[in-house]
Parts: structure tokens; sequence; C-alpha cells
């Protein structure tokens, strides 16, 4: 459990109270596997031939853990048109001038004559899961948002911010929508996703949410995500998959080795998609950036890192996890090596 202390630490936590467990109506597991795409942070890095690999992969769902630019409304609006089952949670960068005190003052537009942040939320309409859900029956899963626009770590930031937008004033505040949002779940596959992951996965700087900038070390992960996934796997619910990003796969402090990008743990597969950047030029042609996470029965069976061209060929992939219990740590970066 994390050491989630803050400027609510006089409240009761979360989990000391007696929340009802609620009566879902759950559809049973699909035989068939699944094959669900998570794009890492995107940073401006969207273009057509994305939606086209996609199609081409055959996945049956997308998930995005946002940072599509700083607040980059025609990126979004080119994600919201996306014609597939998604759910997407929007980032720190998606309201880069919106959320702080120096954002605010770096704004490059008139933010009293528009809100760019809420023509993101506009555009993605119910496909945003921030601080909500997205049940796919055909799927039989429910997504599930972490807090939205997530800048990592153990401090409440940016308290106007969510206090206007989500009327949320602390942690357990915070805690309490996630766990509202999974108990409204009626798949009985529940999957989390997040922008910044939950705290509790290492305090190295490699960590999947490793503060790797000075003072080094130090789990930058989110106190919020973590509690409400104890709470939601306390109620017996399924949990195989709980995706994020933000913390980038290259490190700051070393060349030598990448981020920890899979952790494996009581029955949750921890993915850090941030990829960054989420395509390469070699030669002539650009390859684009996705993990692919085969779920089947409720159960992630493997996962894997593929660059894929326009036509949607893997072009080199590297496998991060494959069941039963094979978890890479400092996965090597091959396709790095294989195309440099
Ligand atoms: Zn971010």
């Amino acid at each position: 459990m994390a050491d989630w202390q803050d400027n609510d630490r006089a409240q009761t936590p979360y989990l000391e109270q007696d929340t009802p467990t609620p009566q879902l109506t759950r559809s049973s597991f699909s035989d068939r596997a699944i094959t669900i795409a998570v794009i890492g942070d995107v940073h401006d890095q969207w273009d057509a031939d994305d939606e086209r690999a996609l199609q081409r992969l055959g996945v049956d769902l997308v998930l995005l853990v946002g940072d599509f630019g700083n607040e980059a409304v025609d990126v979004v609006r080119s994600i919201a048109a996306v014609n597939l089952p998604k759910a997407v949670i929007l980032g720190n960068h998606d309201a880069w001038y919106s959320a702080s005190p120096w954002g605010k003052q770096n704004c490059p537009y008139d933010r009293q004559k528009e809100d760019r942040v809420q023509q993101q939320l506009d555009l993605l309409g119910s496909a945003h899961v921030g601080y909500s859900k997205l049940d796919f029956p055909a799927l039989n899963l429910t997504v599930v948002g972490a807090r939205p626009f997530s800048w990592g770590g153990s401090d409440w930031k940016n308290a106007g911010f969510y206090r206007s937008r989500y009327g949320v004033s602390g942690w357990r505040e915070s805690t309490a929508q996630i766990v509202a949002a999974a108990e409204s779940a009626t798949c009985e596959t529940v999957i989390f996703l997040g922008h910044c992951g939950p705290t509790g996965l290492g305090d190295l700087p490699e960590s999947p949410c490793g503060r790797d900038w000075q003072p080094l070390g130090g789990d930058h992960g989110d106190p919020d995500f973590e509690q409400a996934i104890a709470h939601v796997r306390q109620q017996g619910i399924s949990i195989p998959l709980v995706a994020f990003g933000h913390m980038h796969h290259h490190l700051r402090h070393t060349k030598q080795y990448l981020r920890t990008a899979l952790v494996a743990s009581e029955g949750t597969i921890y993915l850090n998609a941030a990829r960054v950047p989420r395509m390469i030029h070699t030669g002539n042609q650009t390859l684009h950036n996705f993990s692919l996470v085969t779920l089947q029965q409720g159960t992630v069976t493997e996962v894997k890192l593929v660059w894929v061209d326009r036509d949607g060929v893997i072009a080199s992939e590297e496998s991060l996890y494959q069941l039963p219990g094979i978890v890479a740590n400092q996965v090597k970066d091959l396709s790095q090596n294989r195309l440099n």
C-alpha cells in the first residue's frame, strides 16, 4: 500500500470508509482472444497511417494514454475520428496552458475567448474515460479512467483546475471518483487507463513511474490511482490490465538502458506504453509504435511492443510479457538498435 499522504492526510483514508459493495450485472467472459493496442504519449506524432495500421493489425480496442500535444486540439480531433472502439485519457500536456500558473502565464491564445481543454473533451465525448468509464459489451470489458490530466507524483497539484473542472479537492475525493466509475462497470473484466501510472510499482529511477530527474529516484506514480485499484480488487473484480504513459521509456539520467515498461503483480499487468518518440524515420519509411496486448478469458496472455509501417506490417517487435509470468526488466530497445 502506498504511503500517500498530503494536504488531506487528516481525513479518513478512502479504503476505511464503509462503502457498500455494488451488485453488478456482469456479462460473462468471451472465449475469443482480444487484441488491444495501447498508444503511448503521442506528442504531436499522429497521422492517417496510424488508423490504417490499427485497422490492418485487426485490433479490437484502442487505448490512448494522452499527451497528444500541448493542448493540440487538431490532433485530438484526428484521434476522436478514429473509427475503432477506443478509450482515451487526457494527460498533463493536454492542459498545458490551463492547469498551472506557469502554463496560464505562457498561454499562446486568449483563454478568455476559448477553452481548449473543453474543446478536447467535447471532441472525445464518451471516449474520454477520465474519472469515468466506458463499457464495451461486445468485448465483455469495461475501461475505467483514472484522474485525467495527471502530472504524476504525490503532491496534490493544480488544485484550482481540479476543483473547478471536477469538483475534486484532494486525494480522497479523487480516489472516490475513480472508484465510483469502476463501480458502474457492467462488464466482467475491468481495465484501468491512466495518464500516469499508479504508485507502488517501484521507486528506482527506471521503475515504471520512477523519478529519473534530480533528485534521482522516488515513486512518481499517482496515489489515488493505486488506492482505487486496490479498492476495486478488494471487491473481487478482475483487473487484468492497467495501462498508462507519461513517464517516457528513454531515461534522462542514463542512455544505457530504458525504463521498465511492464510489471506483473497480483494477476494484473501494469503497462507503461510511453515509447517517445512514437515515430521513427528510417530510410524511406516511417514506423509507428504500438503496444499490443492479447487478452483471453479475462487474462493477459501476451504483450509486445511493435513498430509498424504505414501498411500495418510489423517491421520489428519485442516481447514484454508472455503467460506464464515472464516479466521484462529493462527491456532492450531492439528496434532502435536495428534501425539506427
Ligand atoms: Zn504526461
